[in-house]
């Protein structure tokens, strides 16, 4: 008899999981487990929490959702807290555990966390599964990738690559070990709303994604990507993309799906093209690693110093370049921020205030709801020059940006009132 462990990541569902379904198909006894772990909830090196009270709180509800979904099937979610390694030494000590299935992430953090368990004795089972293709479809390897990205998607397009076949959710689910669960057993926190217009779990990414293809909306994503203002500029996939509620591949193939019914147009060719930036900066990651994580990044120039006092008026919107206050009011009342003012409010840290960028990537993490390792990591290191950009750096015009999105200041009207 084989018992497994299905370690949850940043893959909270049940519909094209591989790991999970793989995990399903070769086990007698699953015992599917989410580890909360204290390091995040620790202050940063630049004195605020990891994780903030938006990402929290979309991460609850996620929970909760797959804990009804596998409960529906007869299982059930095991929400534990410690450091990675110790909670798995307490499994260790209730189930013979012969192998631990999850979902790899190639940052890190993430990959120190599953080799620390290798080298504790455990066999631990990664698969990569969060990107839209799947690599080994690539007419290169990951080490030998195109650094830039229209090298990168040119490649990809003359392959006619389109995304990875999403699979099916496993029809059963293997029994729980026969142990005393209670005493593993932490309950969820209790479930908040923030107040905002996302809510985290699998149904909750089933219902946004399909009301955004019903709506027709990816007919004029190309116009409207742009904006500031509102749910329908953009598709607002993200939260649940991050958070591994619904996959990038079954939303590329919802798209493929769509132009099939209506026909393809520049819409949906846009869409495609920004899910595939998002593969773009997670592949990045198996060429460069840590070196990402550098103050210099992949460039020699060091960033700029940090400075308490110039991070606080960034952070709580208090620089008096009212586009900007705007945007960092959104991001803290919402934990969610358009493209564009993303791109404005990062450059202008590190250009205008000479603001150190993995200070201002780092309070990113901290508040967004989407928040993404790879594609946090990726666009900061984009703006900043640090990263594979030939042209090395974005810097942004506030004044021109103010024009051309915000004019008449209905959007600053909004956020600093
Ligand atoms: C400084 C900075 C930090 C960012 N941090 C994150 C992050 O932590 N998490 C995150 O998901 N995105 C991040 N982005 C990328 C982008 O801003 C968001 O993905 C997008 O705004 C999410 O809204 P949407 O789902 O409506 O996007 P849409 O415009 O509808 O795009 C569809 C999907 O494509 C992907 N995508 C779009 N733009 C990008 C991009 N520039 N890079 C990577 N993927 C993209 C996302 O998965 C998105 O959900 C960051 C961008 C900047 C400039």
């Amino acid at each position: 008899m084989t018992t497994a462990i299905y370690w949850f990541r940043n893959d909270l569902r049940l519909e094209d999981n591989p790991s999970f379904l793989q995990a399903c198909k070769s086990v007698d006894h699953l015992l599917p487990v989410y580890i909360h772990q204290p390091s995040l909830e620790q202050d940063t090196a630049w004195g605020f929490p990891r994780i903030g009270e938006h990402r929290k709180v979309f991460l609850d509800q996620s929970l909760q959702e797959l804990r009804s979904q596998l409960r529906d099937l007869g299982s059930d979610l095991f929400e534990m807290t410690g450091d990675v390694l110790d909670v798995f030494e307490k499994l260790k000590a209730l189930i013979d555990v012969d192998i631990i299935y999850c979902e790899q992430i190639h940052a890190p953090e993430e990959l120190e966390q599953v080799a620390l368990l290798s080298s504790a004795g455990f066999k631990t089972n990664p698969l990569w599964q969060s990107s839209m293709l799947d690599p080994l479809d690539l007419p290169f390897s990951l080490q030998e990738m195109p650094d830039v990205f229209t090298q990168f998607r040119q490649q990809v397009e003359k392959q006619k690559l389109r995304f990875a076949i999403p699979v099916h959710a496993p029809k059963s689910i293997p029994s729980l070990p026969a142990i005393e669960l209670t005493s593993i057993k932490v309950l969820g926190r209790n479930i908040l709303s923030s107040g905002n217009k996302f809510w985290g779990g699998e149904r909750s990414a089933h219902t946004h994604i399909q009301q955004y293809f019903e709506r027709r909306l990816p007919d004029t994503y190309k116009q409207t990507r742009n904006e500031l203002i509102g749910m329908n500029y953009s598709s607002k996939f993200s939260p649940w993309l991050a958070h591994g509620c619904c996959s990038a591949g079954s939303i590329a193939k919802k798209l493929a799906d769509y132009e099939f019914c209506y026909g393809a147009n520049d819409g949906t060719y846009w869409l495609w093209f920004e899910l595939l930036w998002r593969d773009y900066f997670r592949f990045l990651h198996f060429k460069y690693g840590k070196k990402l994580y550098c103050s210099q990044g992949l460039s020699k120039v060091p960033s700029n110093q940090f400075d308490s006092e110039k991070f606080y008026k960034w952070s709580s919107g208090n620089t008096g370049e009212s586009l900007v206050d705007a945007g960092m009011c959104e991001l803290k009342k919402t934990g969610y921020l358009s493209n564009r003012m993303r791109q404005v409010v990062a450059s202008y840290w590190i250009y205008d205030m000479k603001g150190d960028w993995q200070a201002g990537c780092a309070w990113f993490e901290s508040q967004l709801i989407d928040y993404d390792v790879y594609s946090n990591q990726g666009n900061w290191l984009y703006i900043a020059g640090k990263g594979t950009d030939p042209r090395g750096g974005r810097p942004f015009n506030v004044a021109k940006q103010t024009q051309d999105h915000d004019p008449d200041g209905i959007y600053r009207q909004m956020w600093l009132t």
